[in-house]
């Protein structure tokens, strides 16, 4: 008979679930882990070229979407697995869950499989951030976060940690929202001000988040709202039919994205002509094309969440767990002696 080894380090694939990522941030601090995201993205954004690229394959309800977002490159492959469903909160259940799998391409292996609904939350805040250092304007100092779900808090310490913001304007239709991230965030040196409408949170606010959940064309911001010298990080605005922003606001500004095809289809350019004009971050971040010119310019990162940020995240993640023993596994590989008598470990 066949012998299976479950013990072989081939058949066991290290396992990083919520407490482990918990344990993670509590232990490394989530300031350094924004910072360590942040170093990955940027060097995978400026290998671009090199990630095999496209849209995300959606699956659509009528109360939300289930989402797979693959990408790779000559090294490893990943894929995460996320839903949206901005109705679930109603029943004690989140808008947004998510796992991930980083595998080996040369074998095929995988090598990680880890949750990702913190870690989304975390590579969401960490891309904002990134992408603000070369989009927000000089000296930014306060912004206003437009929905203060889930992802919120993750979003207001990333601008406070990485580009400087000391005050934050929260609004949600929810007043509840906003009492939740304003007790989360008192353990953060950022003051924080709970506002009455996305009118009163914007004024005065050099940076605008907006970060709400529903699954319709909403209008969150119009253009009447928005003055120039602003930069916008619009992130809630990610599937066809769900938007944050008026066109004409779209119109007025400078408009970054991380993959035109992908944000065509999801982002609030969704609204626009197929040929309006975008940048693409990429290009910021390698120094083809220039990000911010003016303290006096518009900006809307149109950001709908793209899969090497994915892979980014699971790689940091691999590398900061890969030589900790303690990690868990999953014996998620047939791993009979000889590898093609798979029928063998049946009998
Ligand atoms: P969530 O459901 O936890 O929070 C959303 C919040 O938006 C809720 O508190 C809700 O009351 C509020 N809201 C809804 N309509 C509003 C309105 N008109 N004005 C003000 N507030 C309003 O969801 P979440 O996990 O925080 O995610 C928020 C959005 O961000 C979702 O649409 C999600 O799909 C998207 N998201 C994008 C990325 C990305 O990479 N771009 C990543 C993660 C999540």
């Amino acid at each position: 008979m066949m012998t299976i080894n479950t013990n072989s380090e081939l058949s066991q694939v290290p396992f990083v679930g919520v407490n482990q990522m918990v344990n993670l941030v509590n232990t490394l601090g989530i300031k350094p882990l924004l910072s360590g995201l942040i170093d990955y993205l940027e060097q995978d954004f400026k290998q671009w070229q090199g990630f095999d690229k496209s849209p995300r394959y959606a699956a659509h309800s009528p109360e939300g979407v289930i989402e797979l977002m693959p990408t790779g490159n000559h090294d490893k492959f990943s894929f995460k697995y996320v839903n949206g469903h901005p109705k679930n909160t109603k029943q004690g259940l989140q808008t947004v869950t998510a796992f991930g799998v980083l595998s080996d391409v040369d074998t095929g292996y995988p090598l990680l499989i880890s949750e990702m609904t913190l870690l989304t939350a975390l590579r969401t805040a960490a891309t904002s951030a990134m992408m603000a250092k070369y989009l927000a304007p000089k000296g930014a100092s306060t912004m206003a976060m437009i929905g203060c779900g889930a992802q919120s808090e993750f979003q207001a310490i990333a601008f406070n940690h990485i580009i400087g913001i000391d005050t934050v304007r929260l609004y949600d239709v929810e007043p509840e929202a906003i009492t939740k991230c304003q007790q989360n965030l008192k353990l953060y040196d950022i003051r924080v001000i709970a506002c009455e409408s996305a009118q009163q949170a914007v004024t005065g606010a050099d940076i605008i988040t907006t970060c709400t959940a529903d699954k319709k064309n909403a209008t969150i911001l119009t253009s009447d709202m928005v003055k120039d010298a602003v930069y916008i990080n619009a992130i809630g605005g990610d599937c066809p039919g769900k938007t944050e922003l008026e066109d004409k606001l779209l119109m007025r500004a400078n408009v970054f994205v991380e993959y035109e095809p992908q944000t065509r289809i999801e982002g609030d350019i969704q609204q626009l002509n197929s040929d309006s004009p975008i940048t693409e971050m990429h290009q910021v971040i390698t120094g083809e094309k220039q990000g911010r010119t003016s303290q006096d310019e518009l900006i809307i990162f149109d950001g709908v969440g793209f899969a090497v940020e994915d892979y980014s995240a699971l790689r940091f993640i691999y590398d900061l767990v890969k030589e900790n023993n303690d990690i868990q596994t999953l014996d998620l590989l047939a791993n009979p002696q000889d590898p093609r008598n798979l029928f063998g470990i049946t009998v």
